[in-house]
Formats: C-alpha cells, sequence, structure tokens
C-alpha cells in the first residue's frame, strides 16, 4: 500500500539532471542541488507515509523546484540597498568602508599576531590595541569587545548579578523588546538576575529606584529606549542622580546604551541627539555596553566600557571565552575605531559608510538621481520621476528622526507593482525598495554612488 503511494516520488538524480537543465534555475553545485533535493524528496515521502498528503509527482516536482530557487536566492550575496533605512537589520545592518574592508582582507589571508607580542617574541594579548584605542576614543578606564551588544549585556549581568546578590533594578519605562528575540526581562532571566521592576511606564523617579534597593541588589540598570518613543507626561532622574544614589549605596550603575554613536548625531544631518557612550560616562555610568554595528558603522560586535575593575572582572569570566570576537571582527572594529580616532578633528573626511550616509545633502542625492533618468533613457512601462522622500537610520535607532532625501519613483504602467519589485529583487546585483502607495521608491540615501550604474542597467532592461 505505501510502496504504491511511494511511486509518485520522483528519483533524485532524475530530477536533479532535469533541473540542472533548467536555463531559469540559478545555478549550484552538482552536489549541492542533489542533497536539497534529497532532503525534499525526504520530506514528501515522510508526509506521504504519514497520510498527511497524496501528492501527484507534478506537484512534488514543481513544489521541489520553486523551494530550490527560494534556497539558491538565500545564499549570502550583495544587496542593492533602496528603501533609505540606514541601518537595517534585514539587510546587514552597517556597511564598511574601504579601510575596513581592506583591513579585513590583509589580516584574513594571511597569519597575523592575534595572540602574539612582536617585539618580546612571547605570547601576547589578544584585542589589546583595539581595547585601548576604544578607551581613548570612550574616554573610558578601560574597554572590550564581545559577538553583540546581547553578548555584553548578558555578560555584565552574568558577572555582577549571580548568586543572592542578583536584583537588578529597571524602570517599567525601560522594560524594552528591541526584536530578534531580544527582551529586557527575558536577557535578565536568563543570566541569573533577578528583574525588580520600579515605577511606572511613563514615570520613574528617583524614590522608586531608592526604595528598590536591599542588601541583595546587585545593579541599577538603564536601558536606552532604542526603538520607540516616550512622550506626553513623562519624567525619570538625571543620570547623575542616579549615579550619586547607587554610590551612596555601593551598587554599580550600568546603561545599555543600544547604538553607540560616537559624536553629536544631530551635527550630522536634521535629526535627533542619539546618547553617546562618552556621556553616559562622564555622567556617571559605572559600564556602558552598545553595538558596534548601529551607528557606530563596524562589524557586528558588543562594546563594554567603563571602571578598569569591573572590565577586567568581565574579561575572567569564563563565559567571556564564548562571547569572545574572533579576529576577522576583532581587525575591522580595530580599523573602525582608528577611523574615528583618524577624523575627530574632521569628521566629515570619515570612511564609515553609515556616516556619510547620514551627512550626505539631499543636493548631492537628487544630481546623482538626475545622472541615473538620463541614463536609463526611454521607457515604456513605467513613469519615472524623482521625488523628495524621507530616509530613516533604523536599526533600532532614533524612532522619530527623518531624514529629508531623495528618491527614483515608479509608476508601473505595463507591469505590476509586485511582478516589478519582484524582478529587481532577484536580478544580479538584488536591488530592494519599497513601495508607497501604488509607487515602487528607491531612496538615493542608502544607495552607494558606484552602484547607481546597476541601478540604470537593471531599470532600462526590465522597463
Ligand atoms: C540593538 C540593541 C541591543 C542589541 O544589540 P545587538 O548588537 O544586536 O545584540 C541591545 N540593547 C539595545 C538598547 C539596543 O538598541
Amino acid at each position: 500500500m505505501s510502496a504504491s503511494l511511494l511511486s509518485v516520488l520522483p528519483s533524485v538524480e532524475t530530477l536533479a539532471q532535469q533541473l540542472s537543465s533548467e536555463s531559469s534555475l540559478p545555478t549550484l553545485s552538482k552536489a549541492l542541488s542533489i542533497g536539497f533535493i534529497r532532503l525534499e524528496i525526504d520530506r514528501w515521502r515522510k508526509s506521504i507515509l504519514a497520510g498527511d498528503k497524496t501528492p501527484t509527482r507534478e506537484e512534488i516536482e514543481s513544489s521541489i523546484t520553486e523551494n530550490l530557487r527560494h534556497f539558491a536566492a538565500s545564499k549570502l550575496q550583495p544587496v542593492i540597498n533602496g528603501t533609505g533605512v540606514l541601518i537595517h537589520t534585514n539587510l546587514g545592518r552597517s556597511p564598511l568602508g574601504k579601510t575596513a574592508a581592506n583591513a579585513l582582507n590583509e589580516i584574513a589571508t594571511g597569519y597575523s599576531n592575534l595572540e602574539f607580542n612582536l617585539p618580546e617574541g612571547t605570547r601576547g594579548k589578544r584585542a589589546g590595541y583595539l581595547e585601548t584605542a576604544l578607551s581613548c576614543l570612550l574616554g573610558s578606564e578601560s574597554a572590550t569587545a564581545v559577538n553583540n551588544c546581547a553578548a555584553a549585556l548578558v555578560i555584565i549581568l552574568r558577572h555582577l548579578a549571580n548568586g543572592e546578590k542578583n536584583e537588578v533594578i529597571v524602570s517599567r519605562g525601560e522594560l524594552v523588546e528591541i526584536g530578534g528575540g531580544f527582551r529586557i526581562p527575558e536577557i535578565l532571566e536568563t543570566s541569573g538576575a533577578k528583574l525588580v521592576e520600579v515605577g511606572a511606564t511613563n514615570k520613574t523617579h528617583l524614590s522608586d529606584y531608592a526604595n528598590a534597593i536591599t542588601p541583595n541588589t546587585a545593579l541599577i540598570l538603564k536601558v536606552h529606549r532604542s526603538n520607540f518613543y516616550l512622550g506626553g507626561f513623562t519624567s525619570e532622574p538625571e543620570v547623575t542622580e542616579l549615579s550619586a544614589l547607587a554610590k551612596e549605596h555601593g551598587i554599580t550603575l550600568v546603561e545599555d546604551i543600544g547604538s553607540g554613536a560616537m559624536m553629536n548625531t544631530e551635527d550630522l544631518a536634521p535629526i535627533d541627539h542619539e546618547p553617546t557612550p562618552q556621556a553616559a560616562l562622564r555622567n556617571g555610568i559605572d559600564l556602558v555596553c552598545f553595538s558596534g554595528d548601529k551607528l557606530l558603522g563596524g562589524p557586528q560586535s558588543g562594546i563594554i566600557a567603563g571602571k578598569a575593575e569591573l572590565v577586567a572582572g568581565i574579561k575572567k569570566e569564563p563565559f567571556f571565552r564564548a562571547v569572545r570576537c574572533d579576529k576577522l571582527i576583532l581587525t575591522v572594529l580595530q580599523a573602525s575605531i582608528d577611523e574615528y580616532l583618524r577624523t575627530q578633528a574632521n569628521p566629515e573626511d570619515t570612511d564609515i559608510p553609515t556616516l556619510r550616509n547620514l551627512a550626505e545633502t539631499s543636493e548631492n542625492l537628487r544630481i546623482r538621481a538626475e545622472a541615473i533618468v538620463a541614463k536609463i533613457g526611454n521607457i515604456t512601462k513605467a513613469e519615472l520621476s524623482i521625488t523628495d522622500s524621507i530616509a530613516t537610520t533604523g536599526g533600532g535607532t532614533m524612532p522619530t528622526s527623518q531624514i529629508p532625501s531623495i528618491a527614483l519613483s515608479l509608476n508601473p504602467t505595463g507591469i505590476s507593482l509586485n511582478k516589478l519589485s519582484k524582478a529587481l529583487r532577484l536580478g544580479s546585483p538584488a536591488i530592494v525598495g519599497y513601495t508607497e502607495s501604488s509607487t515602487f521608491c528607491l531612496d538615493l540615501r542608502t544607495i552607494f554612488p558606484w552602484q547607481d550604474d546597476s541601478i540604470a542597467t537593471a531599470l532600462s532592461a526590465l522597463l
């Protein structure tokens, strides 16, 4: 009975052969397409035997073909970001500049002094240069880096809030969810800390913190509301007041600052001020952590900075070994921090793409848009125009900030909107834009000048 039901299953080799000759399918290595098809057929076999489905051979083959197409498109590949979202979590957050990419290439393709002291010829300290450079940039006693900001917060909590003394006081207005499974209450729980919520969503007073302190209080945690905005009837104590309270009781004051802007973001573009780690430390925070790949514009990493004794303790935690950065990340982060230090006096000279894109003028974007439109020439399947648009920082930073920008706007006439955007997404290079009412838009602020030609070529070929 089941044997005859299974007779609808195609043979792996035959189907692989058949699909490899289909020109509309992306090319995969033979081993990979056979492996993929085998997994798919195994799934069908299980579902047929379980009596879930009685498919025809055609259904099976077309489903496998479709899945193979999706699978091939899921391979990490470059994407032209026309969304106008500068730090787009789905599109890899911060792109790297040439300096960082060159450094990466140099270290990645050979050996390096990762843990080797060149003057002495002995074993050296991992990340020693980076940690000192970070301290110089942040004005902190000490600093280090781990894999991401979530890991940074977990290791801070594991180090400071454990055993009996594990209570962590957090304002109810700061129990945030960042996305991607990052929720403050859950991070505290997995770290072994006990959450002590204080205040109300909109208002937390200094006395709320003070009244919650017990002999088991390990630390007071502040969390930046990175991705939402709290307005209206709100208040919270100044960091300096919290710092005085923490000192009085011998408690550590920690802030998860999120995005890690190194300079006044309002000087770069007409956007909100984003808190800086420098200011947090100056105001009396003992330990800050933030992401390396948001406004800092570096690689995915989490930076911890503050009191030397605390950073040293964190680095001695056995768990630190599990979240330490690899040499490629250290290389890119080192190059990014060097870049900030190099351009401190003239930030407009920066090679950090996130900052350059943020600071680019709309006039320049318009000039580029005009050149693209001229290059496209006559098209018949859409009306193309240059429009004012709004770009955003994204990445859970500055939820209310809107950056004036310029977009290419396409009103499709001879093609459906879905077909247009899908064809661009599946092109090479992939181009991702956004749709507003019935217009497809590509925002120039997140498109690099060297990608303009690809945009023109793709649009004229398609339309
Ligand atoms: C983004 C963010 C995180 C998570 O950072 P990752 O580097 O993605 O782990 C944590 N806290 C805050 C406040 C954030 O904005």
